[in-house]
Formats: C-alpha cells, structure tokens, sequence
C-alpha cells in the first residue's frame, strides 16, 4: 500500500521542516515543486528561466509545466511506495492533473494535511527565514536561529535569505495562495481526505500530530 501525502497550507506554515522530518519516519521521497524550480534556476535550465520571473513576484508558474515537472518526478520507481508532497498542487487543474497521474498508477491520495498558520505569523516567520546554500537547512531568527550568525548548524555552509521572502512578495505569495490554492481545501475535504492541523504549535507538536495524521488515514485504506 502506497502512502501519498499531500501537505497544504500557506506559505510559511512549515510545510517543508514537516516534510524533511516525516521523510526520515516514512522513507518515501520528499517532493516540493518550489525546490525543484529553485535547482532548475540554479543550473540556469531552461525552465529555470522561464519559471524565474513568476518565483520572483510570488506568482505561480504555469499549470503546464509545473505538472509535467512534478508528474516527471513522481513516476520514478523510488516514489512507488509513496512521497510527500510539498507546494503541490497549488492549483485546482494540477490537483486534477495529480489525482490522474496517481490513478494510472494504482494509487491514490492518502491524507491532505492543512496546516493552519495565520497570516500575520507568516509574514513574520517568512521575513525571518534563513535557507542554508549548500544543504538547504532551514533556520529563522526569531525562534530557530543557527548558533553562529549566516552559518549552517548542520554543514558549515553559508546562510541565505530567499529572494522571494521579502516583506512585500510575501504579501503577494499569501494573496495567491487564498486565490489559487485555498480551493484545494473543499476540493479534497468533498474527498475526506483533508485532516486539519495546528501549525502555530511547536514543530515537534505538529510532527507529532502529523504523524498520528498519516497513521490513522493508512489504517483506514
Ligand atoms: P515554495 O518553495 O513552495 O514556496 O515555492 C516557491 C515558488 O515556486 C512559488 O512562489 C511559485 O512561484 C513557484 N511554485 C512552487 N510550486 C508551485 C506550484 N505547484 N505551482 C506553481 N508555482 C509553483
């Protein structure tokens, strides 16, 4: 039995410290469109480019691309047993496009965690987060910060802020998220998949309530 979790939220509401976390407890991949853009860009690929201009407004890519992107991704045999998903889908026609591509292959949604942060905290902890360059840890100043100023805990690697987590394309990423993404919540609440969850807790605390989440959502398939 495969375990596909969809985690969803608003930006800033710790969908990828979860992620990284519930990989090390499942062992199925971690895949977040945001980090697959961000390594595209990096490499300065084509669809880095192209997807440049709308990461940086806080907009979202194209529906097109980010599917056959993410799809791509999914279909590799290590995402067989499962994966985490993280920033996707982002948008109705991509969770259609997801629940398609899972069907295909005998699978389906498992649980759709909604991790609840309200908007004046994630503007807070957005503006404070700070991205390790080398190893992609995540720390933030007010409640996570690395020990020595702009240095990774974990690799020694220099700290960064995310260019796209500037107070006002903030604004705009939570504008496009309530436009975009929160119908996404009726969408799999009509498919009783989707299971509310605290995100202003500890993030030991939302673990903690994300594991007996996914836990309970197996033992029902
Ligand atoms: P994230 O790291 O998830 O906050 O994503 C960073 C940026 O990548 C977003 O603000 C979007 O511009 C783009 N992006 C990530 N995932 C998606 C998606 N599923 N659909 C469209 N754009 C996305």
């Amino acid at each position: 039995m495969s375990t596909v979790v969809v985690l969803l939220g608003p930006p800033g509401s710790g969908k990828g410290t979860q992620a990284k976390r519930l990989v090390d407890v499942l062992g199925t991949p971690h895949v977040s469109s945001g980090d697959l853009f961000r390594h595209h860009l990096s490499r300065e690929t084509e669809l880095g480019l192209m997807a440049k201009s709308y990461m940086e407004q806080g907009g979202l890519v194209p529906d097109d691309v980010t599917v056959k992107m993410v799809i791509e991704r999914i279909s590799r045999p290590d995402c067989e047993e499962g994966v985490v998903l993280d920033g996707f889908p982002r948008t109705l026609t991509q969770a259609e496009a997801l629940d398609g591509a899972l069907e295909k292959r005998g699978q389906e949604v498992t649980v759709v965690p909604l991790i609840e942060v309200n908007d004046d905290e994630v503007l807070r902890r957005l503006t404070a987060r700070r991205t390790c360059e080398d190893c992609g840890a995540v720390y933030n100043l007010l409640f996570s910060p690395p020990q020595e100023k702009g240095v990774c805990d974990v690799c020694g690697g220099s700290l960064y802020q995310r260019e796209d987590d500037n107070p006002e394309t903030v604004r705009h990423r939570l504008y496009t998220y309530y436009k975009e993404t929160s119908p996404l919540i009726g969408y799999y609440f009509a498919k009783g998949v989707l299971v509310e969850v605290d995100g202003e807790q500890s993030v030991d605390e939302v673990h903690k309530e994300l594991r007996e989440t996914i836990k309970a959502a197996r033992e029902q398939v």
